[in-house]
């Protein structure tokens, strides 16, 4: 099969990731995400990785799974809320190899 016959989510599935454990490139502070009435890190992020807790509202992160895109950056930059309080890549060696482009 070729690369233009997979779907996103066959693409997606051929990556590999070496996570940094103690060291996430990205940190977002939930208290700050009470005030972010839209919260687009729910619906941008490509790897679903911001869920937000149905019953207390909270916003959760786990930057396992990460693609290093950047859209969560640039929507919480623009929501004005201080969400994320680091954005960066992971360190040499860590982070996602993409596999199929
Ligand atoms: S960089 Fe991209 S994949 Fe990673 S958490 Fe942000 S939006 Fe999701
Ligand atoms: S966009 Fe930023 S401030 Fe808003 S919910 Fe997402 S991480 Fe929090």
């Amino acid at each position: 099969m070729s690369k233009e016959d997979m779907s996103v989510e066959d693409l997606l599935s051929c990556n590999h990731f070496n996570t940094d454990e103690k060291n996430p490139h990205i940190i977002v502070n939930p208290d700050s995400c009470t005030g972010c009435k839209v919260k687009p890190c729910l619906t941008c992020c490509p790897a679903q990785l911001y869920k937000q807790d149905s019953s207390s509202g909270i916003v959760h992160f786990d930057h396992l799974g990460c693609l290093e895109c950047g859209t969560c950056r640039l929507v919480c930059q623009e929501m004005g809320n201080g969400g994320i309080t680091q954005w960066k890549y992971p360190l040499h060696s860590f982070g996602v190899q993409y596999r199929c482009g």
